[in-house]
């Protein structure tokens, strides 16, 4: 191989290589995080948050710019029927736009996931459970008011689950608080948003 050649070639493997990097951090159809980058990231935040929760103690809010972190996971409602009836590609841009919809009602420091199929996880840096609850709820509504050019009788809901991090909790186990309470909003009638802390009592 000349030198030439073997310079594109390089060119080439580096472009390759940026693009796989771009694939393990974002989803290609949502253009949200993937859930590898953000279990790396939440994590990290999740550390950050309980190191200062423990130095300060849990009751105020500001030392190192946070100290709350909580997370919601929300999933489509019936998502399977509407593939069924719609087709894939509807399936699709319903996904897409429930997508759009939460990375622009989170802040900049929040990071949107693709957790799963039709599953999105959020962490929320600095917010309390009550914080979280009350976006999830925005958001849980301005899905419900979401209309679809194409398919004007589309009407499409989200149930989520909330967990906050507590003093002494994991990781592991604040991410499985927000599944359990995703669990509950889908078995207490879906298109509702349900807190870890409520169905723990
Ligand atoms: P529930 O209210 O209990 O969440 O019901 P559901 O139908 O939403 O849940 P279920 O887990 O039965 O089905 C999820 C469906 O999501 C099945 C799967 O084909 C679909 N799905 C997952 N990823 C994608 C995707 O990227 N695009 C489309 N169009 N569908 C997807
Ligand atoms: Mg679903
Ligand atoms: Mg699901």
């Amino acid at each position: 191989m000349s030198e030439d050649a073997l310079k594109r070639k390089i060119a080439e493997l580096e472009k390759t290589v940026e693009s796989l990097e771009k694939d393990l951090i974002h989803d290609k159809l949502t253009g949200l995080k993937t859930r590898a980058f953000f279990e790396e990231e939440a994590r990290i935040y999740f550390d950050v948050a309980m190191n200062a929760a423990m130095e300060h103690g849990p009751r105020r809010r500001q030392w190192f710019g946070f100290t709350h972190i909580s997370f919601i996971f929300f999933d489509i409602d019936h998502f399977k029927k509407i593939n069924d009836t719609l087709g894939h590609p509807a399936g699709d841009e319903v996904l897409q736009s429930i997508a759009e919809s939460i990375k622009t009602s989170v802040r900049d420091g929040d990071t949107a996931a693709r957790w799963g199929g039709e599953e999105i996880a959020v962490t929320l840096v600095g917010a309390t459970e009550r914080d979280a609850f009350h976006k999830a709820e925005d958001i849980r509504r301005q899905v419900e008011n979401t209309r679809f050019g194409k398919f004007p009788d589309l009407k499409i809901t989200i149930s989520a689950g909330v967990a906050s991090a507590s003093p002494g909790g994991t990781f592991e186990k604040t991410l499985e608080n927000a599944d359990k309470a995703l669990y509950a909003a889908k078995n207490t009638g879906r298109n509702r948003v349900v807190t870890y802390s409520e169905i723990s009592k």
